[in-house]
């Protein structure tokens, strides 16, 4: 690539991560000389991607007026496929959602899986109307393993029939733009760090503990996800050889142990051996239990022995990657404070102080939109980025 080309790159890429910036900025940011900055920013105006109001050649003592990104320079889809329903959106070039949609149909194999999606789509582009036209591209998070390169979804364990798809190939087929797809966590894991700008500490381990428990890792701006992309996968790391069986053959992983089958397991273990519980065992749901722990006894144990699990598999990461913060999602995370205080105790007594020193906990603060409209915005960036 060539020195100019990298340069266009590395401003774009600095307004669409923060929405705005001025000249005398991105010369300090670029280190470069300001007439070859301003040539790219120029350029760039031409091309319809910035805008900046009100600018003036001769100097006025003014602020420099701020460049933002071009609204309709773009559009962008953003589905996120969950085993619990399809939710979808539709934002502009500086990433707010203009449209949102959400679906859940019976699914019994791929079939049903892809008439959901379908009709998400077309419902988003019946409430866009003419504004469809500027949809460029759709991202889609997928809930099970992916191959990005080729756009295909290996196997998702908690979705029926979701496996072998070439669900990049079919999506373009059916709607005729640009598809990209990459696994659910790694979406949820950059938006986390985005939603943290421009404060966003240096790396984050994202864990997500729901009926799955799934990771990811972003370092520098950079997701990592190993060799083959198959990294981070947390909820399969094995703690407990001789635990229960998990839906991908393996004993003992942590998402036996602790997503919500794994729980309920203990939940009843506890019943069984003769402790007293108020949960409705046959409508259990993790939900039930977070509401149960403040006053329910057998809850209050079989939480501190999840606590016990997560802080187990968190040693490991610590360990390993020694990340700046460590964010919690999904549903378990509303333990809240009971579950950044206990994870924390089980951290400092299995981990070298140095990796503990400075290392944030924190709840996650995407919302429930916010997956769907990172699969938009990471697939803005494949293109316009050439991420
Ligand atoms: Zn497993």
């Amino acid at each position: 690539m060539s020195r100019k080309k990298e340069l266009r790159l590395r401003i774009l890429e600095y307004i669409l991560n923060r929405g705005r910036a001025t000249r005398p900025e991105l010369v300090e940011y670029t280190g470069c000389r300001a007439a070859t900055v301003f040539e790219i920013i120029d350029d760039l105006k031409i091309a319809g991607l910035l805008v900046e109001p009100g600018r003036r050649t001769v100097r006025t003592g003014r602020k420099a007026p701020e460049l933002t990104i071009h609204r309709t320079a773009g559009y962008w889809m953003g589905i996120d496929f969950r085993p619990e329903g399809t939710l979808g959106v539709i934002i502009d070039a500086a990433g707010e959602v203009l449209f949102k949609e959400e679906i859940c149909c019976a699914r019994r194999d791929l079939n049903d899986c892809r008439r959901e999606i379908g009709e998400l789509v077309r419902r988003l582009r019946k409430t866009a109307g003419k504004e469809w036209e500027l949809v460029s591209g759709i991202g889609f998070a997928d809930p099970g393993v992916v191959d990005v390169n080729q756009a295909f979804s290996r196997k998702a364990v908690n979705v029926p029939g979701w496996e072998n798809a070439a669900t990049g190939e079919w999506l373009e087929g059916e709607f005729h733009l640009p598809v990209g797809i990459w696994p659910e966590t790694m979406i949820k894991t950059r938006m986390e760090y985005m939603l943290r700008m421009p404060e966003t500490p240096q790396s984050i381990f994202l864990l997500t503990l729901g009926d799955g428990v799934g990771g990811g890792f972003i370092h520098n701006g950079k997701l990592f996800a190993g060799s083959s992309g198959c990294g981070m996968e947390i909820g399969h790391l094995v703690i407990d050889p001789s635990g229960p069986v998990c839906k991908c053959g393996n004993r003992g992983c942590v998402e036996a142990m602790i997503g919500r089958n794994g729980i309920r397991s203990k939940m009843q273990e506890a019943i069984d051996s003769g402790m007293k519980s108020s949960i409705d065992m046959e409508n259990f749901s993790i939900e039930t239990f977070i509401n149960a722990v403040q006053t329910d006894k057998a809850a209050r144990i079989v939480a501190d022995q999840v606590l016990a699990n997560i802080g187990q598999a968190l040693s490991a990461v610590v360990t390993l990657l020694n990340p700046s913060m460590i964010v919690f999602g999904g549903a378990l995370s509303k333990l809240d404070t009971v579950l950044l205080s206990g994870v924390r105790r089980v951290l400092e007594l299995n981990c070298f102080a140095g990796a503990l020193q400075g290392l944030k906990l924190e709840l996650a603060l995407s919302n429930e939109f916010d997956t769907a409209r990172g699969a938009a915005l990471r697939m803005r960036d494949k293109v316009w980025l050439n991420e």
